[in-house]
């Protein structure tokens, strides 16, 4: 035995307790998605398509919605997309989804949510860039429109500043006032701060002009995960709006996803974040729902959320020349992703269930009782059989061509025998 002195205390688990915020409420109909005060993070997406084009639009907010995007966002940047809304508003009812649907406004926001008073009705949310609608008293005339429509048909905002379009007479004043200090910060601090500061004092603009406090989400974009975390501690220790976390312009790819799960993990374990979006440049070609997985696995392997049963597998290595346990793995995962819409009703907790695919006996059995249910490839050399295990217990060995098959078989039995409402 080691005579290292055990730790005085146990070891300290999982994310600080959640920021307090207001509570913001999202609505359409019966539907409510409730951001900050307590609730569970909420994950949200936004389509590519052309607006204009409604049944294209609403195929796809039903894809990420079904995908498991709990509020979507769509462009409303022409009048011809504004005019498509309640279209799409109404093809989604009829279709059964009820995702509240978010509008992203840019330059003519004001315009377009005066003039089309029936998209303004469709929307739940209306994001405003504050940024982006000219300066000075116009700025403030634009922003008021805006505000007015919201709070006249009692929708929710998302102030959302980004440091691409960053109020640039708030900039210039700023950088004014920073070289009048002894010593001046640096162009990045100011640029900081101005993004915290034009977030909460639009939101008081806000308040001010007659919308509920309990309407407004707040979120300051940058595309440096250093640049996010720092304004977003700084953001949130100056306010009590519910925040609005993602990496602007992520990127592509496995750097993307990096990017954003570095900087939004540790602002989600200090309890920082109310919603979040994870903003891939897709593929060609790609699944726009790829955003919405990200989003998911980042709350799941958090441990703050679960949406779909997770699949622990081994990397493999030489001891295993087989690609069979890849196969599996990504068959498994597949399935049970598939599986979702209809099991998350039919089968409650089961987005909590853990399912290991390991490729050798090194770390195999080991790996596969601590899950769920698991299943113990051979590794070369070994014996041509797979052990699985239930609940910790060693249960039936597989063998042959159609070990994929039967593993399926015995998980979705397992599912059903678990899981069903009794
Ligand atoms: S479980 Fe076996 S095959 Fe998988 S990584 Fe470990 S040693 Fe390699």
């Amino acid at each position: 035995m080691s005579d290292i002195a055990c730790a005085a205390q146990p070891y300290a688990v999982g994310p600080d307790s959640r920021r307090l915020t207001r509570a913001a409420l999202i609505s359409w109909g019966d539907k409510h998605v409730r951001v900050g005060g307590g609730a569970p993070v909420v994950v949200q997406s936004m389509t590519n398509t052309d607006t204009a084009d409604a049944i294209a639009t609403a195929i796809q907010v039903k894809d990420l919605a079904l995908a498991g995007s709990e509020l979507v966002r769509i462009t409303v940047n022409t009048p011809e997309a504004a005019a498509e809304v309640p279209k799409i508003r109404e093809q989604l009812d009829k279709m059964g989804v009820s995702v509240p649907l978010v509008g992203d406004f840019h330059y003519n926001g004001h315009k377009l949510l005066t003039s089309f008073p029936e998209c303004a009705q469709a929307l739940s949310k209306y994001r405003i860039n504050p940024g982006n609608m000219g300066g000075g008293k116009k700025r403030d005339d634009n922003f008021a429109q805006m505000i007015e429509v919201a709070a006249k048909y009692n929708k929710a905002v998302r102030i959302g500043v980004n440091w691409g379009s960053l109020d640039q007479d708030l900039m210039a004043r700023m950088m004014d006032e920073n070289n009048a200090r002894s010593t001046p910060w640096t162009a990045q601090a100011v640029m900081r701060e101005a993004l915290v500061i034009s977030a909460i004092s639009n939101a008081q603009r806000a308040e001010a002009l007659g919308l509920a406090g309990d309407k407004i989400v707040l979120s300051c974009k940058v595309s440096h995960v250093q640049d996010l975390i720092s304004v977003y501690r700084n953001l949130s220790s100056r306010c009590d709006y519910p925040l609005h976390l993602g990496l602007t312009e992520a990127g592509m790819g496995s750097k993307g996803i990096v990017a954003s799960t570095a900087a939004l993990s540790v602002l989600l374990q200090e309890g920082i974040g109310d919603t979040i979006r994870i903003s891939l440049t897709p593929e060609p070609g790609g699944d726009r729902r790829k955003e919405v997985i990200v989003a998911q696995e980042i709350l799941q392997t958090m441990g703050l959320r679960a949406f779909t049963p997770m699949v622990v597998a081994c990397p493999g290595c030489g001891r295993t020349s087989s690609t069979f346990f890849q196969e599996l793995a990504d068959s498994i995962q597949t399935f049970l992703r598939n599986q979702m819409p209809v099991w998350r009703t039919q089968y409650p907790g089961v987005e909590t269930m853990n399912v290991a695919v390991m490729g050798c006996v090194v770390n195999g059995p080991g790996e596969s009782q601590h899950a769920d249910i698991g299943i113990s490839l051979p590794g070369t050399g070994e014996v041509p059989s797979a052990p699985v295990f239930i609940d910790g217990q060693r249960t039936v060995t597989l063998k042959g061509e159609t070990i994929a098959e039967e593993f399926q078989k015995i998980v979705l039995d397992y599912v059903q025998r678990r899981y069903a409402v009794k």
